[in-house]
């Protein structure tokens, strides 16, 4: 059995970018500059648009947040993301999820200028995907499949079950593995034979969210597993209060696979990795 290591593969590919990005620099184009709108103080997404400065930090990227209270009005906020679609030194914006009841994300996501979309959540992106074009890939698909070309994984040919069809991880996923040529079975709460796919699967991709969910009885020998899931379990002995854990049976499920993704260190780094590709993308398509 293999880990394929997320934090390895987003420090080498990191290192790729920054040396980009100082090329860039030396050659007088601009530095690339990623966006990102903070509704609210929720403890998680506060944490997620911290790691994404540090990242942008450390790839030599300029970065700015935008933080607004969680009672910002819907058509405030999409004036602010005008505001943004227009500012030609701002190449990537992100929204920050969930946002407030009262703000409709549809609306929001279709609002950012598709050029500068680089969570790739527009439909114009998705569309692109769809039909294998050039777009910007959700983040964590795109680092899933850079984590599975960095360990050179053969996918052609492979049976692969995607849990889970939401619009940012399951249904992307499954899209993106059947441009690497797998015969893809998509899962999701509805699924009555969800254990017999499973045990079939070359590859089984778990993208939805209950602990533990994916038990080793339910993979076959010699399986790669990729563990989307991250769930915060409260847990005492930690100073957090809590832990975090994947989709996965970690523990049980690792020694029949030949290759898996641990939680933390797999999945979540490689996110953060797509999404700095993304960014440098859309200063390159300039
Ligand atoms: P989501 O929007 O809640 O979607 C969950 C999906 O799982 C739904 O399609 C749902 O089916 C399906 N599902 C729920 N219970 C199921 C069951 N018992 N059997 C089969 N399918 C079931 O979640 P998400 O945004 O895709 O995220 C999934 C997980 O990945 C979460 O833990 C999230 O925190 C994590 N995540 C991690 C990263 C990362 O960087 N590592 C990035 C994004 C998300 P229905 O459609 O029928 O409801």
């Amino acid at each position: 059995m293999q880990i394929l290591d997320g934090n390895l593969v987003s420090k080498a590919l990191k290192a790729n970018i920054k040396i980009e990005v100082d090329n860039l620099k030396i050659q007088g184009v601009k530095t690339p500059h990623l966006a990102a709108i903070l509704v609210g103080a929720d403890g998680a997404s506060m944490t997620y648009v911290g790691a994404k400065e540090k990242d942008c930090k450390e790839v030599g990227f300029d970065s700015t947040v935008l933080r607004f209270d969680a009672d910002i009005s819907e058509n405030d906020l999409l004036a602010e993301i005008e505001k943004i679609n227009n500012n030609d030194s701002i190449d990537g914006l992100i929204v920050q999820l969930p946002l407030p009841k009262h703000i409709n994300e549809k609306k929001i996501t279709e609002t950012i200028n598709w050029k500068k979309d680089v969570d790739g959540f527009h439909p114009m992106n998705v569309g692109l995907m769809f039909k294998g074009l050039p777009c910007y890939l959700p983040a964590t698909p795109f680092g899933i499949i850079k984590l599975l070309e960095y360990y050179q994984i053969e996918t052609a040919g492979k049976s692969c079950v995607v849990i889970g069809r939401s619009d940012i991880v399951g249904k992307p996923m499954s899209i993106l593995m059947l441009q690497k040529n797998c015969t893809v079975t998509i899962c999701h709460s509805k699924t009555k034979n969800l254990t017999e796919l499973t045990q079939q699967a070359d590859i089984v991709i778990a993208a939805l969210g209950i602990p533990e969910f994916l038990k080793k009885e339910m993979v076959k020998e010699g399986a790669i597993v990729i563990d989307v899931g991250i769930s915060r379990v409260n847990d005492a002995s930690s100073a957090k209060g809590y832990s975090l854990k994947g989709d996965v049976d970690f523990a049980n499920v690792s020694p029949k696979c030949s290759y898996i993704t641990p939680v933390p260190g797999g999945v979540g780094p490689m996110t953060r990795v797509g999404l700095m590709l993304n960014t440098l993308e859309a200063v390159k398509r300039k």
